[in-house]
Order: C-alpha cells, then structure tokens, then sequence
C-alpha cells in the first residue's frame, strides 16, 4: 500500500451470511473494538436485508456500509431487483460490482458491470469493481490480457473525475473461499498491472490515486505481506469478515504505520 497517494480501504464481503440480529451484534462490537489509529478506511458488504441494522449502529462511525450487488437501471419492472437510488437513500456508500460469484452462478458479464457501475456512480455511491482470472486462465498464461479487458469494458464511459469514487478489487478466482491465497508477488504484480491499465486510460495522477484492493482468503495471517506490496491498497474480504477478531485483526494491521 502507499497511504501517501491513495487511500487503504478493508471491506468485509459477508456474501449471504448473517440475519439483522446478528449483523447488530457484530457492528455494536466491531464499532466499540476499533483501534484509533485512522489510517486505513473501512467497509463492511452485507445483505440487503441487513442493511438498515448496520447503517443504524455505523451511522456517525469510521464504518462505512456497502451492498453486495445492485441492479442497473433506475426503477423498473424488475421484481425481486434493487436499484441505486434504493440503496443510497439507506446511506450506502459503497456497492460490490462484479463479483465472481455473480459472474459465474448468475451469469453476470463485463457489459452488464459496466452498467452496474454507472448506475452506482450515478447514484452518488463507489463501486468495488472485481476482476480476477480463474485457475485455467492463470495456467495459460492470459491473466493479464483478461484482467486489462475487464478493467477497459467495466470502465468504458467512465469520466476522470468519476474515477476518484472507483475501487478495484484484484480477486484471483481460484483463491476466493478455497483457502488458496495468491502470493503477495502474484498479487502484487497483477494489482500493478492493473494500475498500469488505469495509466493509460486516465494518466498517471488518477492511477496513482486509485484504490485497488486484493482479495481471495485474505485472512489475519496473510494480511501483513499482502499488504506490503506497493499497489495493494487494503482487502476485500470474505470468510475473515464474518469474526469481529479475524476482521478487527486485519483492521489492526492495514491501520500500522
Ligand atoms: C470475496 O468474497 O470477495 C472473498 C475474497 O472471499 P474469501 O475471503 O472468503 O476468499
């Protein structure tokens, strides 16, 4: 990470986890655990149902809400959807764009996230944009053209100063929920070639500005070298968010100088 350009941000990702009652549980303790120093920012991704318990208890705390997924268009007749403007009126700031899972069980593609990401901008909130290569594509060698297309198709009329509320998220398919975490080299690496893209698409200030986070099982034990590489710029995190310990843990770690 590099605080003096960018900020460190650590975002829970709970997937579908956790009920109201235990996510008011988790967000009275988490907010009552923090450590003081501020230097990284933090998010915590959580159902819909569970947004307005979370908001309530983080309102006027250092912890921001998120939503998981967000639908693209406005309003609409989309039954069982949520759009933006829903999300934001319950002081969403940040929405998970893109995720593998979606992408692979829900059939979610580079130009539908490019619209999820327009519609969240629009609506006033941050994308996290993940991006992530799986196991095959890895193995022949084509992450980095991949990651480079899904960067350039979910940014495709995005403005530089929109890019100032955008959050990549580097997430290697194969590492998400199995345990398998890519080495803070191979993270490294790819986070910098994805600041490499942003270079060349909005210039050297905004890439050097813009958050871009690692995830796939971040934990307590692995944060420490993941995050001292120069472009990881904090953790979307998934199984270690669901404890106030491993989360805090990781907190305390991204928050050292
Ligand atoms: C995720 O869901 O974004 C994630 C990184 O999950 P996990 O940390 O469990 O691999």
């Amino acid at each position: 990470m590099n605080r003096k350009y960018r900020k460190t941000i650590i975002a829970g990702n709970w997937k579908m986890f956790k009920t109201p009652s235990e996510t008011r549980a988790f967000a009275e303790e988490l907010k009552s655990s923090l450590p003081r120093a501020k230097r990284c920012s933090i998010a915590l991704c959580v159902p819909y149902v569970d947004i307005p318990a979370a908001a309530k208890i983080l309102k006027d705390s250092r912890i921001a809400v998120g939503a998981q997924n967000v639908h693209w268009a406005s309003e609409g007749t989309y039954t069982g959807e949520i759009s933006a403007d829903m999300l934001a009126d319950l002081d969403v700031k940040y929405v998970i764009v893109g995720h593998s899972e979606r992408r692979q069980l829900f059939l979610e593609n580079d130009l539908l996230v490019n619209r999820k990401v327009h519609a969240v901008l629009d609506a006033g909130m941050n994308p996290i944009i993940c991006v992530g290569e799986d196991w095959d594509q890895r193995q022949i060698g084509v992450t980095l053209e991949l990651i480079s297309y899904q960067i350039r198709t979910a940014l495709a009329g995005v403005t530089p100063e929109q890019m100032r509320h955008v959050v990549i998220a580097y997430e290697p398919v194969w590492a998400i929920g199995t345990g398998n975490t890519a080495t803070p080299e191979q993270a490294g690496e790819v986070c910098s070639a994805i600041r490499g893209v942003l270079r060349k698409l909005y210039g050297a200030r905004i890439a050097r500005s813009t958050t871009i986070q690692y995830g796939g099982s971040m934990n307590e034990n692995n944060a420490e070298a993941l995050l001292a590489q120069e472009d990881v710029d904090g953790g979307l995190i998934g199984s270690a968010s669901l404890k106030v310990e491993s989360f805090l843990k990781i907190i305390q770690i991204a928050n050292q100088e």
